[in-house]
C-alpha cells in the first residue's frame, strides 16, 4: 500500500502532534457548522528561514461559509504551503488531515507533488486515497504518495460522528409529522 519514494531528511515527526493540530482545526470547522475535518501542513526541510516541521498550512473545511464546493481542508491548506514555500511543488512536506481526502482533494495532493500523507479516519463509501479511488498511489498517476493511516483514528472519528448525531437531532417534525431526514453526504 505504502510507497516511499521519498526518506524523511531528519527528525522523524511526531505525527500524533501534528495530527492533534488537525483535530483543533476539525473542532473549529464543527463550531462553525461545518464538516469537521482538518488539516495540517509542515515542511520537512529547511527552507528560507522556515525550520523543519514548521506548519506551513492550517485549514480546516469552509465549504458552507465561502460557499464554494472546494473550499475543503486539504485544498485551502494546500494553497497556504504553496504560497508560503514560494512554490507548488510541494515535495518536501508532509499533509496531515483527520479524514481520508475525498477524490478532488487527492488529486490536489498529486498535483503538489506531496510526498506523505497521514490521515486518521479512512472513508469507505468515498475515500480518494485508497479506500475507494486509489489516487495517491495509482500506476498511471506521476505523482504517488507515501500513505500512513489510522493515526489516532478514533479522535477523527469521533468528532465526525458526534457533528452528524447532532446535525440530526437538531431536525424538526416537517407538518406531515415526518422527521426530516438529512441526505448530505457524511464527508462533503
Ligand atoms: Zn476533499
Amino acid at each position: 500500500m505504502a510507497i516511499l519514494q521519498y526518506a524523511y531528511p531528519m527528525n522523524l515527526p511526531n505525527h500524533e502532534h501534528f495530527m492533534d493540530l488537525a483535530l483543533r482545526e476539525a473542532d473549529r470547522a464543527a463550531s462553525a457548522g461545518e464538516v469537521p475535518a482538518g488539516c495540517i501542513i509542515i515542511n520537512t526541510a529547511p527552507h528560507r528561514d522556515m525550520p523543519v516541521g514548521a506548519v506551513i498550512g492550517r485549514a480546516h473545511n469552509q465549504t458552507e461559509l465561502l460557499k464554494d464546493p472546494t473550499a475543503h481542508a486539504e485544498i485551502l491548506a494546500i494553497t497556504q504551503a504553496a504560497s508560503a514555500l514560494g512554490d507548488w511543488r510541494l515535495t518536501d512536506t508532509i499533509l496531515y488531515v483527520t479524514k481520508e481526502p475525498c477524490p478532488m482533494c487527492a488529486g490536489g495532493i498529486i498535483l503538489g507533488r506531496i510526498p506523505t500523507v497521514v490521515y486518521g479516519v479512512p472513508d469507505p463509501k468515498r475515500g480518494g486515497a485508497l479506500s475507494v479511488f486509489n489516487i495517491l498511489d495509482h500506476p498511471n498517476l506521476n505523482h504517488r504518495c507515501e500513505v500512513i493511516t489510522g493515526v489516532m483514528e478514533q479522535q477523527c472519528r469521533d468528532i465526525l460522528q458526534s457533528f452528524f448525531r447532532e446535525r440530526r437531532t437538531k431536525h424538526t417534525p416537517n407538518p406531515d409529522g415526518n422527521q426530516q431526514t438529512d441526505t448530505r453526504n457524511q464527508n462533503d
